[in-house]
């Protein structure tokens, strides 16, 4: 069970540090192993970093499919791993979205971060009118199928199914939906031999404390992927408590 916050551009160095040492302070009360990653700002990675431990883990919000080179701004996966990060997060909606990322740079960017031995968190999901239309699976599926690298151990994965339209909006995705969804992504890794075990599927979109439970509660789930939830140490530790009552 992996419970991950998602901080987007949000922070400010006091604010990183005190919430980072919060969620470690705090994480260390628990005794089943649940997974927590910090998807930080790389800005903050040296404050947040200085309070991880094997429970608390470090990623990084995306990466340059290449290792090195003429790319202003961007960071670099051997980048992420040297400043400490064990994940990175591709594919987020934010990012198809703002970045015009296509599947298959995202593909890309995995194989980069893998081969610098990072684990990778893959997010997919459909928005508002592709639900409306019908076309939920079949954007779900053609995302998964082009996002994933060759040659993945189910050790190294993890994915994020969220739907755009739940995410920070307030209006989460019924448990039956996610069952539905997340039932289906296991059998399309289970085609391309990702073991059942080994995966973890995350949802993502709108967790709060008040809803975690039910949805960490279903059989395919495998965590949470937390965005606004994830600023306040109260309620992101709330769902990770949730995902030590269901582990
Ligand atoms: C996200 O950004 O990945 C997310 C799920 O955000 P929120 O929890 O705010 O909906």
């Amino acid at each position: 069970m992996i419970i991950a916050g998602n901080w987007k551009m949000n922070m400010d160095r006091a604010g990183a540090d005190l919430l980072a040492r919060d969620i470690a302070d705090r994480a260390s009360a628990f005794e089943n192993p649940i997974q927590i990653v910090v998807f930080s700002s790389s800005v903050f990675f040296q404050i947040v970093g200085a309070h991880t431990t094997t429970a608390v883990t470090l990623g990084g919000q995306d990466c340059h499919h290449k290792a090195s080179g003429a790319h202003t701004g961007d960071i670099s996966a051997p980048m992420l791993k040297e400043a400490g990060c064990e994940w990175v997060l591709l594919g987020h909606s934010e990012r198809r979205t703002d970045h015009g990322e296509s599947s298959e740079l995202i593909a890309a960017k995995a194989e980069a971060a893998l081969l610098a031995g990072l684990k990778v968190m893959i997010c997919v999901g459909e928005s508002l009118a592709e639900r409306e239309g019908g076309q939920a699976y079949d954007i779900v599926t053609a995302q998964l199928l082009a996002s994933l690298p060759e040659g993945v151990s189910a050790s190294s994965l993890a994915i994020a199914y969220e739907p755009v339209w739940a995410i920070g909006t307030g209006q989460v995705a019924s448990p039956e939906d996610v069952d539905k969804m997340h039932n289906h992504i296991r059998s399309i890794l289970e085609g391309r031999n990702l073991s059942y075990a080994g995966v973890d599927i995350l949802y993502g979109g709108s967790v709060k404390p008040e809803n975690a439970a039910e949805l960490l509660a279903l059989p395919n789930v495998g965590g949470a992927l937390v965005g606004g939830a994830s600023l306040k140490a109260d309620d992101f530790m709330a769902i990770v408590a949730c995902a030590e009552g269901v582990s």
